[in-house]
């Protein structure tokens, strides 16, 4: 058997077709294991088990009550699992292991437990304002679970990601399929058994990691699939629309960002500046909601930049495992290529190389995809580094003027993922309400929560995760009118057949 075997229909498996591909650790080059790779033909099959599970109602048919038990042994046994799952994390995805315990590992157990609080809601109808006219009735709310969900998530938050497409689905009474993505399959391959000891029965989750074209797609298209759950690239996003689609699926798409964190003039300099290098060269800069475009007033901007450069000498590259680092790679040669290729055109394009700019490939660092984090100033808002998501450790600083300058700059962007504002909060909350994009952080950053709404505005996605609202996303609502007079002679609208004289 594979090291990451697919979790079909409760059993773990090979892919129909007995393929089969590497995890490499991005930090060393190194073989995590071998994995299955599912095909088309191995997501019809859990799509098919995924439709006979919500047919026959073995978890849809249950209390929301009871699923949040469910819900909460799959919290627990993630979190008894917790060293293990974290170490393995930080191996297939160059997560440090300070990311790996607490966003991937920790994020999945909060996140099943915080699912378990809403799904009990889900039992309770919702009753609407009672009409009179034109006759009296009680009208209320079901909110149904939507039927079979299918997930495609990215590589760089592989456990946290499977954790939020499945705690969601289960917790409103869906079936679901996830793929993982191709450079990931570890942790999420481990869940599937965490999730059949919880006691979910088989068919409801499927686990299968694979490439997006063929398998991807068949997750898209298959008429049997009521709803997709998407995150990743804006430009997958669309084509995952238009594969949606033929079949007019339900939606949610989570996709990039080029978030702007302005700092204010009465800014804190000790927090915005250490802020500031957490909001881009996290997980280095592999983050949805990176803060890669930094604006600065200019009058703070020299100032500013000296202290950003002289803390950012502290951030510790180095494999992920290693203790004490603070960044490691990123996620594979292709990557790297793509980061390096946008530090050539930011040079080429005029803006001023102010920190690192290259592969770092010293000692330890040989084998692995490592780029010293990079800072360039002097950044005009056409420049691509400017406007393109680079998703690496490349942080763009501007310049503004006033308030309505920085606003307008943050706002130039087919994104609005996140970003952030930096200063007295009254103000801060101010620039907050002028910024359009899903999640604004004031003196703060990167931190997600389970009970709020994440989401997109313009080119970052659709819909919402999280929350009630998110959870809503993965139901179904139906109005249900009870008429309370059911006397044909108080119907008077029913009169379309009118007696005729004989
Ligand atoms: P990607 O879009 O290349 O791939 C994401 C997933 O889609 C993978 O599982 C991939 O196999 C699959 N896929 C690719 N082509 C497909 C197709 N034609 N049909 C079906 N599935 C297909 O993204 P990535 O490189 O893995 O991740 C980075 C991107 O994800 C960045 O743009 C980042 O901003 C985004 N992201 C967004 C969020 C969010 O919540 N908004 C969170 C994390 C990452």
């Amino acid at each position: 058997m594979s090291d990451f075997p697919l979790f079909l229909a409760g059993e773990y498996t090979e892919a129909a077709s007995g393929a089969t591909f590497e995890s490499v650790d991005p930090s060393t080059g190194e073989r995590v294991g071998t994995a299955a790779k599912a095909g088309p033909e191995d997501a019809a099959a859990a799509i098919a088990a995924a439709r006979a599970a919500f047919d026959d109602r073995r978890w849809a048919g249950r209390r929301g009550t009871d699923r949040a038990r469910v819900l909460q042994a799959i919290s627990k046994g993630i979190k008894e699992r917790a060293a293990e799952l974290a170490e393995l994390e930080s191996r297939d995805s160059g997560a440090t292991l300070a990311k790996a315990k607490g966003a991937d590992v920790g994020g999945a157990v909060h996140w099943f437990r915080t699912m378990a609080e809403y799904a009990p809601r889900l039992d309770e109808p919702e009753a609407l304002p009672q009409t009179m006219a034109p006759g009296p009735s009680y009208n209320y709310v079901r909110h149904e679970p939507v039927g079979v969900a299918t997930a495609i998530i990215p590589w760089n938050f592989p456990l946290q990601m499977a954790a939020w497409k499945i705690s969601m689905a289960l917790a409103a009474g869906n079936s679901i399929v996830l793929k993982p993505a191709p450079e990931t399959p570890a942790t999420a391959s481990r869940l599937g058994e965490i999730i059949r000891e919880a006691g979910v029965p088989d068919g409801v989750v499927s686990i299968i990691p694979g490439p997006g074209p063929g398998t991807g797609e068949a997750l898209v298209t298959d008429p049997r699939v009521d709803k997709v759950a998407f995150t990743g690239s804006t430009e997958v996003g669309r084509e995952i629309m238009r594969l949606a689609a033929g079949t007019v699926k339900k939606l949610t798409l989570e996709l990039g960002g080029k978030s702007a964190q302005i700092v204010l003039d009465d800014a804190d300099l000790d927090l915005a500046v250490d802020g500031a290098i957490y909001a881009l060269f996290f997980h280095a800069g592999q983050v949805c909601t990176a803060g890669s475009r930094l604006l600065l007033p200019d009058a703070l901007h020299d100032a500013f930049v000296e202290r950003l450069l002289a803390r950012l000498e502290s951030v510790v590259v180095g494999p992920a495992l290693q203790k004490g680092v603070t960044m490691g790679p990123l996620i594979s040669q292709t990557q790297l290529d793509t980061v390096l290729g946008y530090i050539d055109t930011g040079r080429k394009e005029g803006a001023t190389l102010a920190a690192g700019g290259h592969r770092l490939e010293d000692g330890d660092l040989a084998d692995g995809f490592f780029v010293a984090p990079t800072v360039f100033t002097d950044v005009t808002p056409d420049m691509t580094i400017a406007r393109e998501e680079i998703f690496g450790p490349v942080l763009s600083v501007l310049r503004y003027d006033d308030v309505d300058h920085a606003v307008a700059l943050a706002n130039d962007s087919d994104y609005g993922l996140a970003g952030a504002v930096w200063g007295s909060p009254a103000r801060a909350m101010d620039v907050a309400a002028r910024l359009r994009t899903g999640t604004v952080w004031v003196n703060d950053y990167q931190l997600l929560n389970p009970h709020y709404p994440f989401g997109g505005y313009k080119q970052s996605g659709q819909g919402r995760e999280h929350g009630w609202q998110g959870l809503l996303e993965y139901t179904e609502t139906k109005h249900v009118h009870v008429g309370l007079d059911a006397r044909r002679a108080s119907k008077r609208w029913f009169d379309m057949t009118v007696p005729r004289p004989r």
